[in-house]
């Protein structure tokens, strides 16, 4: 029995967890992956809007987040899978057959990228589907799809515009969603075709990738373009299906909380870009983990 059992160990949980510790209570982080820090370990640029420091990458950032926690007296359990959850009677069960309780509970697992759910795109992963712009340099000189029409897509066309003979992203829209600037670049720069109204049907290849199949509007049928490499880019979604019988969530599966993190189940608090489709930042995400944390500490009287 834990006075809180936190799920998720990127920048809301650890700061949760952080401030729990801090406040008394006797506090169990859960994270499925290996590696403490979520979304902060894909993020391969500078972070400049995040007060204090100013990181190389999400990676360095979650090496402050660590050394801050390193005198902290809770537990933290990577690699662990939840089999089943009860929100109500605040009780989880591990793959291991562990069985956990707590006074409180702060879900704070995150987000994922959203995929295309086409034929190849798990097939190809790491044979041509590309996970990270991280990885550009392995694509260098091959020619390159980027799908999505927002920031992400933009950013990432104009990254491998760097190295890449040719991109071409492909969207959906009739208009980019991707801001002002970015799409500017992306119009002026004669490595990169921009394909609007237009849709990846398929992930082509053998050892590798080898093609896009792509439906544009107004084109008659399908046609196969010769690509090495493909990066998705359409957004993010909620990792949060485990709970969707448990709490109201949106049309999104965001989940639902008022103004101090807390859903619609008394001590059971969601915090990060779970519960937050409006502002998925570092700086909220932080910032909610210390709010909940305040709120059980306050309830349980420390
Ligand atoms: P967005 O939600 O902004 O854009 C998603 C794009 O994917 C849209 O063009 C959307 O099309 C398309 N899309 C969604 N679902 C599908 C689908 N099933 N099939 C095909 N296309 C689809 O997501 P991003 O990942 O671009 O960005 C997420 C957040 O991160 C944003 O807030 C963004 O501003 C931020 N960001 C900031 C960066 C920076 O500041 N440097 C860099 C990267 C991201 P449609 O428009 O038709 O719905």
């Amino acid at each position: 029995m834990h006075d809180v059992l936190i799920i998720g160990a990127g920048p809301a949980g650890l700061s949760a967890a952080r401030w729990c510790d801090e406040l008394g209570l006797d506090t169990l982080v859960l994270e499925h992956s290996e590696e403490v820090g979520g979304q902060l370990l894909s993020i391969h640029n500078p972070i400049e809007n995040y007060l204090g420091i100013h990181p190389h990458n999400g990676r360095e950032l979650r090496d402050h987040f660590v050394e801050q926690t390193k005198d902290c007296e809770f537990d933290l359990w990577t690699n662990v899978e939840i089999t089943s959850v009860d929100l109500k009677a605040k009780r989880l069960v591990l793959r291991s057959g562990e069985e956990l309780k707590s006074i409180a509970i702060i879900i704070a697992t995150g987000l994922r990228r959203r995929k295309l759910g086409i034929p190849g795109e798990d097939e190809f992963i790491g044979r041509g589907m590309i996970e990270s712009s991280g990885d550009r340099q392995a694509f260098a000189g091959k020619d390159v799809c980027v799908v999505g029409g927002g920031d992400a897509a933009a950013e990432n066309a104009l990254l491998f515009a760097e190295v890449c003979p040719t991109v071409t992203l492909v969207h959906r829209g009739k208009k980019l969603r991707a801001r002002r600037e970015f799409a500017e670049q992306l119009h002026t720069n004669h490595c990169i075709t921009v394909f609007p109204e237009s849709v990846v049907h398929r992930i082509i290849g053998h050892e590798g990738v080898e093609a896009v199949e792509i439906e544009r509007a107004g084109a008659i049928k399908p046609f196969q373009m010769a690509v090495q490499g493909v990066i998705v880019r359409i957004g993010f979604e909620p990792n949060s299906e485990r709970f969707r019988d448990q709490l109201k969530m949106d049309q999104d599966g965001y989940v639902l909380v008022n103004g101090v993190q807390e859903t619609m189940l008394e001590n059971i608090f969601a915090v990060g870009d779970v519960a937050n489709p409006l502002s998925p930042t570092i700086s909220s995400a932080v910032g909610g983990g210390a709010t909940a944390a305040k709120v059980i500490a306050s309830r349980l009287g420390r």
